[in-house]
């Protein structure tokens, strides 16, 4: 693929557009149809994990421009993946793969590593999942994650419309796996064929280690299967969702979880 075939400023619009709507539209849906029904102060909530959200696009938009830059001078020199001269759409196809299956060992490696958790788990600390969870992270976590990946996509030889790309896929579906949409278990199984469905998520976000070490697909669900972290059980009644002794208001507050990550 190159820059001609797909236009960049278009995929950004596209990009912000489907990342804004699909959020407001899965928020009025689990508003009218949740699944879990705690659920209180859904306002005050939404705020602060946009707050959070705020901050790491201070971090994401200057990202943005280097990420561009940088897969542009580095395509000139070393042509990755397009070393092999497939045709534009096939490369694409090729490269997103590669993109979600860093992605899921990016995700494993924050649980798996105790350093990496420190940031991670300020995501997991939300006890009330909803479709503002998908962009609550600590924003280490985020300057890692463009950190390292920025030398794998240019080893690969991604270029930024690939990027753009893979992100419009994924972020519909992060936003629906966060969401406290409730559907019916037929779909949620139907789904969990091609993407991790918002049952496999919830479980992801279960208090109890042996299930949140599990499901960690972003935008396919093939690399759990493949990869033996696929978890799943039909009854999700009693899930309790969150980290133990992290629920607390005072702990759930922008200041507070900012600063959890460099408490001993
Ligand atoms: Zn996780
Ligand atoms: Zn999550």
């Amino acid at each position: 693929m190159n820059a001609d075939l797909y236009n960049i400023p278009d995929l950004r619009i596209y990009l912000y557009t489907t990342t804004i709507a699909g959020g407001v539209l899965l928020w009025i849906i689990e508003g009218l149809n949740p699944c879990f029904f705690q659920q209180k102060h859904r306002g005050l909530h939404a705020k602060l994990n946009l707050s959070m959200a705020g901050l790491n696009l201070l971090i994401l938009l200057p990202s943005g421009i280097l990420m561009a830059f940088m897969l542009d001078w580095s395509r000139n020199a070393w042509h990755g993946i397009g070393m092999l001269t497939l045709p534009p759409v096939a490369e694409a196809i090729l490269i997103i793969l590669l993109i979600d299956l860093w992605m899921y060992v990016w995700h494993r490696l924050n649980h798996e590593s105790a350093f990496l958790w420190r940031f991670h788990s300020v995501h997991h600390s939300d006890a009330t999942l909803d479709v503002t969870t998908s962009w609550r992270f600590h924003y280490m976590e985020i300057l890692l994650s463009e950190l390292l990946r920025l030398p794998l996509f240019m080893l690969m030889g991604a270029g930024i419309e690939h990027l753009l790309l893979y992100s419009l896929l994924m972020t519909p579906v992060i936003e629906f796996q966060h969401s406290n949409v409730s559907i019916p278990p037929a779909m949620d199984r139907l789904a969990r064929l091609i993407i991790p469905s918002p049952m496999m998520h919830r479980l992801h976000h279960s208090r109890l280690r042996s299930e949140h070490d599990s499901n960690y697909g972003s935008m396919l669900s093939v690399w759990d299967r493949i990869f033996g972290s696929f978890r799943m059980r039909e009854n999700l009644d009693d899930l309790r969702l969150g980290l133990d002794h992290e629920s607390d208001s005072d702990k759930q507050r922008l200041i507070a979880l900012l600063l959890r990550p460099f408490r001993p």
